[in-house]
């Protein structure tokens, strides 16, 4: 396997080519194959970006025609046929009935352009500088989104300042006895706390990043009443687990949230295409026209897969399927959980949003490389690293589920012989 190109030229910065040192070439569904033709099931799929599979026919059919027909491809934020299709199917299948109404604002391609287009206008809106973000928050490699990020390596990555952020524990942080919503309830109402009141409060439903940690309905919904109570604006970052990530289309429709604001990216455009999209409650959007704008906001092929993508939510066997792939999963993973005390401390995630909170790091990276050695790609997260992230594409096949489950339990198997031959 020749990876010198790699070596010699690109930057140090490189991560995931480490991590996974081979040269990949094709792929269908759940499945990559690399140069040499071995192949493994995906269950990094893009770090989320690839829910429904990679190359899946329903959504890349329709972008094949659109290429082939001299169509547009970029239009900047211009009215085109394919971000027209987008828009209504989007509406009509996605956001009306969920009983959502939402302006969309399309910013740059990545999500952290969703993310800085969120907090620029809630900041416009409150006229506050503050937002409020929570320990081990995720939200991007730009300035204002790794200020509200909470690793310390990604928030010194700057360089600069990184003013007005109010870090608050998200809940089960430090631990399951601390009431963080009661005391961000206590710290808005209370003229003594010492804090500026926020613009808005940023946060995601289940922290991919930070280790899979999943919030409960309950505290989801007693912070939208406390952002409600308070006049603060409620951002949800929906770009890891949204997009069908957990098995519905929004991860905040199990607790019945309706936030301000929604940013939508990675899985949004169902092909691994980049687009983004900011959901922003009617009035709220007092955005002057053409007051934040960018070159990338009309990837028009984007446009077609993500409509594609959208018209995939209303088949009932579709959404019937991924119910079945969600107990399924759930049902191996508790099952390793019970084989596997030893090494697996706790189940994370939610829905086929899951992780395995390992007792070490080393662990994980113990089952890591067995992992790719057989053929199953995953990767780790948290903090600590020590949290096993298990994102199959939602459309996997039960034969490929099985399959990697059974590499993954080899791992673990592995990882007990070689601790049992060690006494
Ligand atoms: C990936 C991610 C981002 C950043 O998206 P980019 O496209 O990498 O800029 C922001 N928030 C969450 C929760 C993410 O998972």
């Amino acid at each position: 396997m020749n990876t010198d190109a790699f070596a010699a030229h690109e930057s140090n910065v490189r991560r995931y080519g480490r991590s996974f040192p081979t040269v990949f070439t094709k792929a269908l569904g759940a499945t990559i194959w690399d140069e040499t033709g071995k192949s493994y099931i995906d269950f990094l799929v893009g770090s989320g970006a690839l829910n429904y599979g990679h190359n899946n026919p329903s959504i890349l059919g329709p972008a094949i025609e659109y290429l082939a027909g001299g169509n547009i491809l970029l239009s900047l934020d211009m009215y085109t046929a394919a971000k027209r299709d987008f828009i209504e199917v989007f509406v009509d299948l996605i956001l009306k009935p969920r009983g959502l109404s939402y302006k969309i604002q399309f910013p740059g391609p990545t999500g952290t352009n969703a993310n800085e287009a969120a907090l620029a206008l809630a900041r416009k809106h409150a006229g506050r500088s503050s937002v409020m973000a929570f320990s081990n928050a995720f939200h991007g490699m730009s300035l204002g989104s790794l200020a509200v990020s909470g690793s310390a390596s990604t928030r010194a990555l700057g360089g600069v300042a990184r003013h007005d952020v109010i870090r608050v524990p998200y809940e089960g942080y430090p631990n399951d006895a601390f009431d963080s919503a009661g005391y961000i309830d206590h710290l808005l109402g209370d003229p003594g706390s010492g804090i500026e009141k926020p613009a808005a409060i940023i946060l995601e439903t289940i922290q991919a990043e930070g280790g899979m940690n999943a919030a409960t309905a309950a505290w989801l919904r007693e912070i939208q009443r406390i952002c409600r109570k308070h006049g603060v604006i409620l951002i949800v970052d929906d770009i890891q687990a949204g997009a069908g990530r957990t098995g519905d289309f929004f991860s905040f429709e199990f607790a019945k949230l309706e936030p301000d604001i929604v940013c939508l990216s990675k899985s949004l455009s169902g092909s691994g295409s980049p687009l983004s999209i900011v959901l922003i409650r009617p009035d709220i959007d007092i955005w002057n026209p053409g007051e934040h704008s960018g070159t990338f906001r009309g990837n028009n092929l984007a446009f077609v897969t993500a409509g594609a993508m959208c018209k995939m939510w209303s088949h009932d066997q579709f959404t019937a399927g991924i119910e079945r792939t969600t107990a399924k999963l759930q049902g191996h993973l508790d099952r390793l959980i019970a084989k596997f005390p030893q090494f697996i401390e706790q189940k994370r995630g939610r829905g086929l949003m899951a992780g395995l909170k390992c007792r070490s790091q080393e662990i994980v990276g113990n089952v890591h490389d067995f992992a790719f050695q057989n053929g199953l790609l995953i990767e780790s997260s948290g903090p600590r690293r020590d949290v096993i992230k298990i994102l199959p594409p939602i459309t996997i096949t039960d034969d490929e589920l099985d399959h990697a489950i059974a590499i993954l339990e080899n791992a673990l198997q592995e990882q007990a012989n070689v601790e049992q031959g060690s006494f």
